[in-house]
């Protein structure tokens, strides 16, 4: 068996080795540049911004640039003399590189300043990189603040973090601060692009586009990415290549566990997720996808206050499961949670966003999904908007709701349309109403129970107000319900109902009112 070369990591064979490789941080580096060029150097440079936006290699050229033996007039490093070539391969001894997070520094402290007031051995001036700066202990802030203030001519420090407010005021104050940006998608594709050239990789540029966005703005992350896409797929990064490759959900499915999350439908949303995991996605990334589907109905939720509101919501927990990472189980049951615990929908679901791509690969997972539980774009609750119908005048007697119950039922979901269908409101205290339920069904308690915030939800956007829902069997034989239901004494079965229950109860639901 031929073993292969070891493979390397794109970002590795990608990395930039010198100034004019540089891409998206264009300012930085000039200003870099012109330092070197004309003799200028700080004593300390503090390198900021989100990860994979070129802090480390950008160090590094610097590193070799103010070594090189063989500089350009513009600054810019050889690459091939003995000090570029011993910083490219890592072994000069006179630049350090310290991964604060991976050792606070607390021993090394010392021997760090021991070392940095001796002259370097090889190179003209010895070089620091600490990344992740903000991690060291306090013991070894004091030790660089030191060395900092008073630095010896042949040392250059170069400090990287990800969070400069973690980094001590003293540190930043005698630092040259230069903030990294991230990387827009059109530079992370045309990098993409021109590896894929170079290592004659087929690729579609939507497959490409995709990554870029999976990146967000790292240039190191999407080069992972495609790594990761190559091992997968080959020599033909597609779109569902790197949708497979990455555990991505098709957009359809994404869209339909929305529009269940919007319509209030459990039932939709936990068989939406079954199908997902059943067809081995990441649910941290589903859920990422999920609030960035979210998220753009949100922005096309302007003007109607209500959906903008429970989109909102609904991003909350999707942001948090999706920042969860690797505890995906835990990502999974945040979704789950939401599903559940969401209140009924009183509102009609968005439009399935225009950002949905529209070509559609259903393979046969999505086929399986999409077809489940009829994730339709459709309201599952009726279609009207609810300004309309709230007709809540402050009047919000058991006998108004008793006689509304029809409608209700009719604007509840599909979950809890079945329950509230069997059940009647006998009594309200406040926000309390009782529910009555026929004997002998004492399964329909906890069933309510479970679902209580989906019917107080649903009650206060008839009645207005907020209620609390409790349920008591009753041995009243329930007659069919009807709109024109009558209000008040005429109501027989209210009353019949009422006195059922008290006996049940043993008479706890004495002080009842307003059920006349
Ligand atoms: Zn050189």
């Amino acid at each position: 068996m031929p073993t292969p070369d070891p493979h390397r990591a794109l970002y590795r064979r990608w990395r930039a080795q010198r100034f004019g490789e540089l891409i998206g941080q264009d300012p930085i580096v000039a200003t870099l540049r012109r330092a070197v060029a004309g003799d200028r150097l700080a004593h300390a440079y503090l390198f900021v911004g989100p990860r994979g936006t070129g802090k480390t290699s950008t160090a590094r050229i610097l590193a070799k640039a103010i070594n090189c033996t063989d500089r350009a007039p513009d600054g810019e490093p050889c690459d091939a003399c003995a000090a570029c070539v011993s910083i490219r391969e890592g072994r000069a001894m006179d630049v350090i590189e310290i991964d604060a997070a991976s050792h606070g520094l607390v021993e090394d402290a010392r021997d760090l300043v021991m070392r940095a007031l001796t002259a370097p051995s090889d190179l003209r001036k010895r070089v620091y990189i600490i990344d992740e700066v903000h991690m060291l202990s306090t013991h070894a802030f004091n030790a660089l603040l030191k060395l900092i203030e008073e630095p010896p001519d042949h040392v250059v420090f170069i400090l990287a973090t990800t969070d400069t407010h973690k980094v001590p005021a003293t540190i930043i104050s005698r630092t040259q601060r230069f903030d990294f940006r991230r990387f827009t998608e059109a530079l992370i594709e045309g990098k993409l692009a021109r590896i894929c050239e170079s290592e004659a990789v087929q690729v579609e540029a939507q497959a490409l586009a995709l990554i870029a966005r999976l990146a967000d703005g790292g240039m190191r992350d999407a080069e992972s990415l495609l790594d990761q896409v190559l091992a997968y797929a080959g020599d033909q990064v597609t779109l569902d290549a790197v949708r497979e490759a990455v555990g991505l959900a098709d957009e359809a499915a994404i869209g339909a566990l929305l529009d269940g999350y919007l319509a209030g439908d459990a039932a939709t949303v936990l068989g939406q997720i079954e199908a997902l995991a059943d067809a081995g996605r990441d649910m941290a990334q589903v859920a990422s996808q999920a609030e960035a589907e979210a998220r753009t109905r949100l922005l096309a939720s302007v003007g109607d206050p209500a959906l903008s509101r429970r989109l909102a919501l609904i991003l909350r927990t999707l942001a948090e499961a999706a920042g969860v990472g690797a505890r995906e189980g835990r990502a999974r049951l945040l979704m789950e949670l939401l599903g559940v615990e969401l209140p009924a929908a009183t509102m009609v679901p968005a439009a399935p966003s225009a950002s949905a791509e529209p070509q559609r690969a259903v393979s046969a997972h999505v086929a399986a999904v999409t077809a489940a539980p009829e994730p339709k774009p459709e309201p599952l609750a009726p279609a009207v908007p609810v300004a309309a119908t709230v007709a809540t005048n402050g009047d919000r007697s058991a006998a108004t709701i008793r006689a509304r119950w029809a409608e209700v039922v009719e604007r509840a979901t599909p979950v809890i349309k079945p329950l509230l269908g069997e059940c009647r409101p006998i009594a309200l205290d406040g926000a309390r109403l009782t529910l009555a339920f026929p004997e002998g069904r004492d399964f329909m308690r906890s069933r309510i129970t479970q679902r209580a915030p989906a019917i107080e939800q649903l009650l206060s956007s008839v009645f207005g107000g907020s209620f609390a829902v409790e349920c008591v069997a009753t041995n009243v034989e329930l007659e069919p319900l009807s709109v024109e239901e009558a209000i008040g004494d005429e109501d027989p079965e209210a009353r019949a109902l009422l006195e059922g229950v008290l006996k049940i109860t043993g008479g706890e639901l004495v002080d009842a009112p307003e059920v006349r």
